[in-house]
């Protein structure tokens, strides 16, 4: 005893304890931490006391254990509501139709419900999972909002400082152009895939009107800088059902966001890849006399293979809202891995010298549509 309290003196480890205490335990021992620990904090104490804390450190552990396990049992706040869950496939105003065991019913919201916490100005949009009390055949109540995978927003229409998700949980955004008529806008393209790697989307890109194409090379050729970029592209057309399987595959299983603009094909593209879904499709409502349907709400449409498609009103200013010039660059795969190479940090890539992406550009090796995006892009974000 004498000996180990001389070596607490000087400040050194009691070699021999030590080594008694790490043979009295047995490697597989899964407390075998807690021991040594305890050993090297109580290498002098009376001979009781060395027993006395090891049962209470017993039972500390056992309460613990207790504690946790009653903790596991009380119910999460969201299984206290009881109630089917369903998936929201449209909204208005203060109503919304949510789809629940291939059901749809007519809810309300419950007045708790509040978006004050949540950061944006709406309680549901289209794709949310929620949890609804039935009361009635078609109708019920939304009692819970779940949590969120995903979010594609845009400022809300009132207050523009705020954000309103316009669809949750989806999982891929279909960029829909057409070839000719409207003309391709690749700039357009930019933007949608500047938002979906803002919203954490896996963005495809498909070129309808393919039909409209004298010669299929050129488009294939326009766009092989997304390819190269690891892009999907798909090229069809809804006349003649070319690339319609492909694009049935790449939508299958999965909760795709519809973008383009009006025109493009979008509603014939759904009809051809399932022909239940009956779209609005503009030529019939301009026969009719109605003049060309703009699609202003967002609608969810279940495949019948699996997963869903949500229309969205062909919406150009979304995924830049809130994006400053300095971000652009991460949202261009090609000009984020050059800058690498720019002589400035903080290099725009549009006047600097010694700058990598221009010199990219001009070898051909960055495409210059894509830079000319960037550059027109640039100029209207804030700094
Ligand atoms: P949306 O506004 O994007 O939904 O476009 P629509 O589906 O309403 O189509 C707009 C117009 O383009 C309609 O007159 C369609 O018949 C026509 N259209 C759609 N897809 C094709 C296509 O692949 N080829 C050609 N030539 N016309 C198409
Ligand atoms: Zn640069």
């Amino acid at each position: 005893m004498r000996k180990v309290r001389k070596e607490i003196k000087r400040n050194r480890k009691p070699k021999r304890v030590r080594r008694k205490d790490w043979n009295l335990y047995n490697s597989d021992d899964l407390d075998i931490v807690d021991e040594i620990d305890l050993s090297q904090s109580e290498r002098v104490m009376p001979r009781g006391e060395r027993e006395r804390r090891r049962a209470n450190l017993r039972k500390a552990l056992a309460a613990l254990e207790e504690e946790e396990n009653s903790l596991e049992e009380t119910p999460h706040p969201t299984e206290e509501i009881q109630g089917p869950k369903g998936v929201v496939v449209q909204v208005s105003s203060n109503l919304c139709r949510v789809e629940v065991n291939e059901r749809h019913l007519i809810c309300s919201l419950r007045g708790s419900l509040s978006a004050e916490e949540t950061g944006y100005t709406n309680v549901v949009a289209v794709g949310d999972e929620v949890i609804v009390s039935e009361n009635g055949s078609d109708e019920g109540v939304v009692e819970e909002v779940l949590p969120r995978r995903s979010v594609l927003a845009r400022p809300d229409v009132f207050y523009s400082h705020l954000q309103q998700v316009i669809v949750a949980n989806a999982d891929q955004l279909l960029i829909v152009a057409s070839w000719r008529e409207p003309h391709i806008w690749l700039e357009l393209i930019d933007r949608y895939l500047i938002a979906a790697e803002r919203s954490n989307l896996r963005p495809i890109i498909c070129v309808n009107k393919i039909d409209l194409a004298k010669d299929t090379e050129i488009p294939k050729a326009t766009c092989q800088p997304y390819r190269d970029l690891g892009y999907q592209v798909i090229f069809t057309s809804a006349l003649t059902s070319k690339g319609v399987g492909k694009l049935r595959k790449a939508l299958s299983k999965r909760t795709s966001v519809l973008a383009g603009l009006s025109g493009v094909g979008k509603s014939s593209l759904l009809s051809a890849v399932q022909p239940s879904l009956q779209l609005r499709i503009g030529q019939i409502n301009e026969e009719r006399g109605e003049g060309r349907h703009t699609t202003t709400q967002v609608v969810m449409h279940q495949l019948e293979r699996g997963g869903s498609v949500v229309d969205t009103p062909g919406i150009r200013e979304f995924g830049l809202s809130g994006l400053r010039q300095g971000e652009l660059a991460y949202c261009y795969l090609e000009i984020a891995a050059a800058a690498e190479g720019c002589r400035f940090g903080d290099c725009s890539h549009i006047h600097e010298p010694g700058c990598a992406v221009k010199v990219k550009v001009k070898q051909g090796s960055i495409s210059a549509e894509r830079y000319r995006s960037y550059q027109k892009i640039y100029d209207e974000l804030p700094t």
